[in-house]
């Protein structure tokens, strides 16, 4: 079995890792912080002392870290990983972040030889524990080819989006979309509610109907029709609006930097942006319902 590192030990990168010690892989962790590292020890890991140790003679590394300068710092450069790994080693940066900075790390390593993918997931920490994330995967073919049995062991999909930064272009798009489909659906049970409806039959007809969505069908933000939903526990997250944001924040960037005006997926930028600023600094996305219902929402 292959021999892995694995930088960035935090709510998503944990679960993951853990799933490729399960595969049977010998998985070397890093992560700034020694608390999580020694958490996964105590799952089977081998817990490494700095990026270098980790990635020095692996065969595949994984990268899940907060942003750009994080992934940047730790890929690029004389000590960076591309310069540091042996030439067959297949990198894989799961993190969330701009498509240009996912470009720039795709091309340095393409200079060096070296197979790199950027491939962001879709799926929360429950997913990421549970070995169910869809992988949107950028990148030349054979350094997909390389990564792929490596993310189908954390994933239940793992797509090949195009070249590189196409995995972050394709993450972005998605979630621009879902923060627009939640609003929608979250203005629907308002006036619903307001016109006298009964919300379960509201649920029960649009559902299965042409205002049908995810946000509707497998995440309901109104307690009740889908009790799994983050709504059934005061929005306690599931997917956290400040997370949201970040992802609306770097699909408005890239808007910006190919000159497409998104009046809708601007306007969420600004909601979120109210949301996360006001109450819902750590609640689910879902639960900018109550700003709306509010009447908050401008
Ligand atoms: P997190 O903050 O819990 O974990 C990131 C970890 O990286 C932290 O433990 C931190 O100490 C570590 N780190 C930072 N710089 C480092 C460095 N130079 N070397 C080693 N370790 C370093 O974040 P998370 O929730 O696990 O998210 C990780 C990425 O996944 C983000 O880009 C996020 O946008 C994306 N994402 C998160 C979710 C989610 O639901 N949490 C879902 C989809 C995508």
């Amino acid at each position: 079995m292959a021999v892995i590192a694995f930088i960035g030990l935090g709510n998503m990168g944990s679960g993951m890792a853990v799933n490729l010690v399960k595969a049977g892989h010998s998985v070397r962790g890093f992560d700034l912080n020694k608390d999580v590292v020694n958490a996964f020890a105590a799952k089977g890991g081998k817990p490494a002392a700095s990026v270098l140790e980790a990635v020095t003679g692996a065969d595949a590394v994984v990268t899940m870290l907060p942003a750009a300068k994080h992934v940047r710092s730790v890929y690029e450069g004389d000590e960076g990983i591309i310069a540091q790994v042996k030439p067959d080693c297949v990198l894989m940066d799961c993190s969330t972040i701009d498509v240009d900075s996912a470009r720039a790390v795709g091309e340095a390593a393409a200079k060096a030889g070296v197979k790199f993918v950027d491939a962001p997931v879709s799926g929360g920490v429950a997913a990421a524990e549970g070995g169910t994330l869809t992988f949107m995967v950028g990148g030349p073919e054979a350094a997909f080819e390389a990564a792929k049995p490596y993310l189908e062991k954390m994933g239940k999909a793992v797509i090949h989006a195009g070249d590189a930064g196409a995995g972050q272009a394709a993450k972005i798009c998605n979630n621009m979309l879902l923060a627009i489909h939640m609003i929608g659906t979250c203005e629907a049970f308002v006036l619903a509610e307001k016109l006298g409806l009964d919300l379960q039959k509201f649920f029960d007809i649009s559902s299965k109907a042409s205002g049908q969505s995810w946000s509707m069908t497998s995440y309901c933000p109104v307690p009740g029709p889908v009790p799994a939903a983050p709504s059934n526990r005061d929005y306690k997250p599931g997917f956290a609006a400040p997370l949201m944001l970040k992802d609306l924040r770097l699909a408005m960037e890239a808007a910006g930097s190919v000159g497409a005006k998104l009046p809708l997926g601007a306007h969420s930028e600004a909601l979120y942006t109210a949301f996360t600023e006001g109450d819902g600094a750590d609640k689910d996305f879902s639960g900018i319902i109550r700003m709306i219902a509010d009447g908050r929402a401008r």
